[in-house]
């Protein structure tokens, strides 16, 4: 009789759902008040409840006679073939996708990963993981925003990769993990995307995980394929913003998972360190960055890399745009952007570069441009110090009017009228600013 229910059940679906849904679909039970079948998944479980429980009555009606409620329950490894590594009976599923690799940066590899104290014990261990899978199991890595996390998760993959060749890899951020998922019960298809993920890697690696809160569904999913790979001893790699602890809605079950491989954190780097990266970031641009510039980009971003990237990267554009070179004028400039204020040595101040500058081509003091004195050169030099420091090294008029001892107003106008003059490109005073340029340019990076 048993059987016959589940015979009827597979009549009223396609072929195809059958397979996809009810592989592990088992009779338990028929009770006097219910009928119990069991599921290997717990997703499936709610999904076949909530889309074919119709189906299901129908079944049990045929047989019974009667209308009587049913059940279906989670067991875990309910099917022990499904479950095997061994060959596969599902033909066309196992010539799916190969591996999901391709969109590794080849950027992120472990020769490309500077590190400093802050990082080191991590980094020791993201390379043993790469060289000995299994071994710390699931591996951890949790921290902030561009510290690095994913670079590190595919810096393993890579390595891994090239260790052991005959590996299948597969590196996933788990937004995609839940794409992949809906997309397969959209085509009825949840047994290719459960074999894609837990049959055929070796290592798998799974990015940002804290994007899963508050989607059950998909965790549940996860945990299933967490403890499949697991159990048959394959590497999970795993990385998130966040402590397990903090991942709200995840099961604690899934949590504790999470926690009985080796956990750690990825530390912000420190200054030091940052000086290497910056180096290392324009290098990967084939740039070399000047000492001098890659300290004032590591004194004034703080840890997230991918802002100082961000500041490296506009540099260079700038200055193959403009011509002009990487140096600390361009670096406080472009930084300003940034921060909105940028810490340089006191002689590097931009007011002290024009200071000097404008004193070499005018021969007009500093003294005497901040004095009151209307004398014409006197004047035409307050306002190319005006004008360059607003134009050249973004600095506000309330800043530029507190540094010069002068009036708003007077900030104002003298940007205007060396505005014009330089944008005309008119005589003297579009001379007088290209040579103090110039000089502005060429000191700070002799620095
Ligand atoms: P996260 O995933 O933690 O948000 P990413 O891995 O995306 O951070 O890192 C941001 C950027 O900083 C990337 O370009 C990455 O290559 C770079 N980066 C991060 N850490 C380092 C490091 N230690 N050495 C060199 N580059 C790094
Ligand atoms: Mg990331």
């Amino acid at each position: 009789m048993s059987n016959s229910i589940i015979s009827t059940l597979k009549k009223k679906v396609s072929k195809k759902t059958w397979d996809n849904w009810f592989s592990t679909f088992e009779l338990k039970e028929v009770e006097e008040e219910k009928v119990v079948f069991s599921v290997a998944n717990l997703f499936i479980k709610d999904w076949l409840q909530t889309k074919y429980g119709g189906a299901i009555s129908d079944s049990i009606a045929e047989h019974l006679g009667k209308k009587i409620p049913f059940e279906i329950i989670y067991k875990n490894k309910a099917m022990p073939s499904e479950d095997s590594t061994g060959p596969q009976t599902s033909g066309s599923l196992l010539k799916r996708k190969p591996l999901m690799i391709s969109n590794l940066n080849p950027e992120y590899t472990f020769g490309n990963f500077v590190v400093g104290s802050e990082n080191k014990a991590l980094y020791e261990v993201a390379l043993d993981v790469a060289q000995s899978p299994g071994k710390y199991n699931p591996f951890f890595v949790y921290g902030g925003v561009g510290l690095g996390k994913t670079h590190l998760l595919q810096a393993i993959a890579q390595e891994t990769m090239s260790n052991f060749p005959d590996k299948k890899v597969l590196y996933i951020t788990s937004e995609q993990f839940m794409n992949d998922m809906i997309q397969s019960i959209k085509e009825n298809n949840i047994q290719k995307f459960r074999d894609h993920y837990r049959k055929k890697s070796d290592i798998l690696l799974i990015d940002d995980i804290q994007f899963l809160i508050g989607k059950k569904g998909v965790q549940n999913e996860f945990f299933h394929s967490f403890n499949e790979l697991h159990d048959s001893g394959k590497q999970l790699i795993i990385c998130s913003d966040r402590n397990p602890e903090e991942l709200e809605t995840f099961h604690s079950r899934l949590k504790s998972r999470f926690q009985m491989g080796m956990l750690m954190s990825i530390q912000e780097p420190q200054p030091s360190t940052r000086f290497h990266i910056a180096k290392q970031l324009a290098q990967r641009e084939s740039v070399s960055l000047p000492d001098d510039v890659a300290k004032v980009l590591a004194d004034n971003i703080d840890g997230n890399l991918r802002r100082l990237r961000g500041a490296i990267i506009k540099l260079i554009v700038h200055s193959s745009v403009f011509r002009s070179q990487i140096d600390l004028s361009l670096a406080t400039q472009i930084l300003q952007s940034f921060t909105g204020s940028v810490n340089v040595p006191v002689s590097q101040r931009p007011i002290d570069q024009i200071y000097s500058a404008i004193e070499k081509i005018m021969k007009v003091t500093r003294k005497e441009i901040e004095s009151g004195s209307r004398s014409k050169d006197i004047v035409l030099a307050r306002q190319l110090t005006m004008y360059i420091l607003k134009n050249h090294f973004g600095k506000q008029v309330t800043e530029i009017a507190r540094e010069t001892g002068k009036q708003h107003s007077t900030v104002i106008h003298s940007v205007k009228k060396i505005d014009k003059s330089v944008m005309m490109g008119k005589g003297a005073t579009k001379l007088l600013f290209d040579d103090i340029m110039g000089i502005i340019s060429s000191s700070s990076a002799a620095v």
